[in-house]
């Protein structure tokens, strides 16, 4: 599957570091380290234990009860108290708020609300969690006294879990206000170790979840995440303005980076700003701008549901006074590494696409960029922005290249390529190009190499065998410079159609490379294309290629990729519950685009046939009797949660068949088939949405008011010129209808009576839609007979013709999701 990831859009999941945190500055008595390892190190305090019955804690929509047992505080830190524990018998009650949030509890659960006992809790907090619990222990007067058993239950956990939120609480301790957190670890007898969380500084303060192991791969899965009651909806305190990155790579592919990063306070007082960077490098040092080295925390434990699905990418730098809100200011970070992956056969790629240099985390903000990089003279490297100048010096080549506008999120890669330029319909493509496949796909052919565009040297200038086949082997030569011209070619075509729903191409030139494996990348200006994208549909039928396959690299993730162009990097996207706009929209296009090239309407309709057939069918690798189909996993609106471990493939299976069906059914409601650009709704509402969000971001809401400020009347199926009955079902929740027909057909002079009922299965009775249907006359002749909103399920319908219909037909023109016989 290829996609884009988005590490700042990715608040949860996995594995801790190898290796020992690193250390900035040595620790002094009042240091944020010497805070934090004594945060690390609070015990319970067992003088004073309480014996209590049928006590409440509310935190939002969590509700605990500790039903009989020993609850015990930890000691206080500086004054305040952090932390308690409870051992005995409770119970949790929490109520989703919305629809969504309850189908994804029931999914995990088997009921919509979680509702379960449990044996044991530990919990960490620096809101009114402790004055609250204390003031009801006083009102009802519960036994309290010494128990030295509790801390001999307790002391190891508590010891293996503080430090999971010692940085968090830090983060408060440090700054000038408080903002509230409370987390319960909490022992289930039915459902084993979960995690409930409210906590202010995330957008859905709410989140309960717990940590699993699939194939010895840590998923978190996010049973509910959503906004508490009151929301507090506090912003990330830092935004950063540019980047200036230095990067040298050496022959070894050892990198050593120094970035300077300006910020922006948006709110003022903290103290603590969170970064994210790869576990695969690890900082040196991070000074201020006058040169005053900073104290730091990288690869420190964390929370199960705040670790990066990458690995550790935690990193966070503690300034040494408060900036003020609004106030500028500069970081300065040394770092060394290794992100650079060895495919062999002298193809390089930078593993860690999202996490190689610092970037501040929890935003959403445009940037700009300034990257400079020396790396080994024999190869060619390629990197997002305009290339300001290039030099040699001995064994080394240096550039430095500059962003033409902010952008999301800075790019490179580098390899024994050979390049091609070219210029057609008006825009330059350079197409970056290893001499040979990866060594997995080597190793998929026997022993073939097969070669992709040029004949190969490695690193000292040898020329290597370009290809090596058996001798009962016929295969034509490969033309490489024929191939990436014709590539070049059609991505520059593909760019000037997307432009129609976009704008013009929004960079000076667009960069093309290799990557090995089977996903593509779209970064600003600069795509990252599958190796497979590259070769002729002859190479790929030998290596094993169905024809979907072959359609999937040829037809569709070049161009899928180039619509990121647009819709991802132009306008990027809010939240999780929002990528699916730019993956749904970049695949359609993707279609749009394939059926300009050959027998208009065989990719789309091919495609949309095949993500139908894929989301109704059983959900891979199940038991037998488990007959949820793929669509069941999950709405759109769940964005990478739908990878949990009940589906670990389920972002993949959801996200690109139905974001892409969701846009089809769009397009096909706001048509006009009289008109002279029957899509000419469908292109506004779009071209509308990327110039009034250009260099910012889209929520699914923004796209619903698009489509409500362009739709027909014959859209408002629940009145009230309304679009949230479409998202609501189609976004925001699953459910796949199946239709089927029961009529007759009376003559009435020169005219046909067609009279029938509708059945609707397979989804809730109030399901809407407007459903075409069609009669097949005698000697296969097709007639539209008109449309049926579906109400409950049967709908009865009347329809009169000049044709004598046979039989009836649903939606044989694929405009709506569903299935019918
Ligand atoms: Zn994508």
């Amino acid at each position: 599957m290829f996609r884009v990831i988005r590490v700042a859009c990715f608040l949860v999941l996995c594995a801790c570091l190898a290796g020992g945190p690193a250390v900035g500055t040595p620790a002094a008595a009042d240091s944020a380290h010497a805070l934090y390892d004594a945060l690390n190190a609070l015990h319970v305090d067992s003088r004073v234990v309480y014996t209590v019955r049928d006590l409440d804690l509310r935190r939002d929509a969590i509700h605990l009860t500790f039903t009989q047992g020993q609850l015990a505080f930890f000691e206080p830190f500086q004054g305040k108290i952090t932390g308690a524990v409870f051992s005995g018998r409770g119970h949790i009650l929490m109520i989703p708020r919305d629809p969504t949030e309850k189908a994804s509890v029931a999914r995990f659960l088997g009921a919509p609300i979680l509702d379960q006992t449990f044996t044991m809790i530990y919990m960490r907090f620096d809101d009114d969690s402790a004055a609250v619990l204390q003031s009801r222990i006083k009102e009802a007067d519960f036994p309290s006294g010494p128990d030295p058993s509790i801390a001999e239950e307790w002391d190891a956990a508590v010891a293996a879990l503080n430090p999971g939120h010692s940085l968090r609480l830090l983060s408060d301790l440090l700054a000038d206000r408080e903002i509230p957190y409370f987390y319960a670890g909490i022992l289930s007898e039915t459902s084993g170790p979960f995690d409930a969380l409210v906590d202010d500084r995330l957008e859905e303060q709410v989140l309960v979840g717990q940590p699993k192991t699939v194939n010895d791969q840590p998923i978190y899965d996010v049973w509910a995440s959503f906004r508490r009651a009151n929301d507090a909806n506090v912003s990330a305190p830092f935004i950063a303005e540019g980047y200036a990155i230095d990067t040298t790579i050496s022959p070894e592919l050892n990198t050593a980076g120094n970035a300077t990063i300006t910020l922006r306070a948006t709110r003022g007082g903290e103290r603590a700003i969170p970064l994210a960077l790869s576990g695969d490098l690890r900082v040196g040092s991070v000074t201020d701008i006058a040169g005053q080295p900073l104290e730091f925390f990288q690869g420190e434990p964390a929370a199960h549901h705040e670790i990066s699905e990458q690995g550790d990418q935690s990193l966070t730098v503690i300034m040494s006074r408060p900036p003020q809100a609004g106030e500028k200011f500069q970081l300065h970070l040394t770092y060394k590494g290794s992100v650079i992956r060895d495919a062999g056969n002298g193809v390089y790629y930078a593993g860690e696409h999202a996490s190689w240099y610092p970037r501040v985390g929890g935003t959403d903000s445009f940037a700009s960029f300034d990257l400079k990089f020396r790396w080994p003279r024999k190869l060619v490297l390629v990197a997002t922005g305009r290339k300001l100048d290039e030099s040699e010096d001995g064994e080394w080549r240096e550039a430095s290249w500059k962003s033409e506008k902010p952008i999301f999120a800075a790019g490179f890669n580098l390899g024994d390529y050979r390049t091609v330029s070219i210029e057609s319909a008006g825009i330059k493509v350079d197409l970056f190009a290893s001499p040979q496949l990866e060594l997995a796909v080597q190793q998929h052919t026997g022993r073939h190499v097969i070669t992709t565009p040029f004949p190969s040297t490695d690193l000292q200038g040898n020329v290597k065998p370009v290809f090596v086949g058996s001798a009962t082997e016929t295969d034509p030569a490969p033309n490489p410079a024929a191939i990436l011209h014709r590539l070049g070619d059609e991505i520059a075509q593909a760019a000037q159609y997307f432009s129609r729903f976009g704008g013009p191409f929004p960079y000076e030139r667009l960069q093309v490379s290799q990557v090995p494996g089977t996903t593509g990348q779209g970064w600003p200006g600069l795509l990252y294309l599958p190796e497979f994208s590259f070769l002729s549909s002859e190479t790929q039928r030998r290596l094993g290629l169905n024809t979907a396959r072959q359609e999937q690299f040829a037809e569709i993730v070049p161009y899928h990729e180039l619509a990121h162009q647009w819709w991802g990097n132009q306008v990027a996207w809010h939240s999780y519950r929002d990528q699916w706009i730019s993956e749904g929209i970049s695949n359609y296009i993707a279609l749009l685009f394939a059926d300009t090239r050959r027998d208009s309407n065989h990719a789309l309709k091919t495609w949309l046939g095949h993500y139908r057939d894929t989301l109704v069918s059983k959900i891979p690798g199940k038991p037998d009797a488990v007959e949820d189909s793929v669509d069941s996993i999950g709405p759109l609106a769940l964005g990478y949660r739908l990878h949990s471990s009940l589906d670990p493939a389920g972002y993949g299976q959801i996200v690109y068949p139905k974001g892409t069906w969701v846009f089809h059914m769009l397009r096909m409601m706001l048509r006009d088939p009289q008109a002279k650009d029957p899509d000419e709704r469908f292109v506004r509402m779009l071209r509308s949405l990327i110039d009034s969000h250009r260099g910012g971001v889209l929520i699914t809401d923004d796209l619903e008011l698009a489509v409500r400020k362009v739709m027909l009347p014959s859209m408002d199926l629940e009145g009230g010129h309304s679009m949230a009955w479409f998202f609501d079902q189609w976004v925001r929740g699953t459910g796949i209808p199946h239709y089927h027909v029961e009529f007759n057909v009376q003559r009435s002079g020169e005219q046909f009576v067609v009279k029938g009922v509708l059945h609707q299965e397979g989804v809730p009775s109030e399901f809407l839609a407007r459903v075409p249907i069609y009669a097949a006359a005698a000697g296969g002749k097709t007639i539209p007979l008109g449309h049926v909103t579906t109400s409950g399920n049967q709908t009865s319908f009347r329809f009169v013709t000049s044709v004598d219909p046979k039989r009836l037909l649903i939606d044989p023109e694929l405009t709506l999701l569903c299935t019918a016989n």
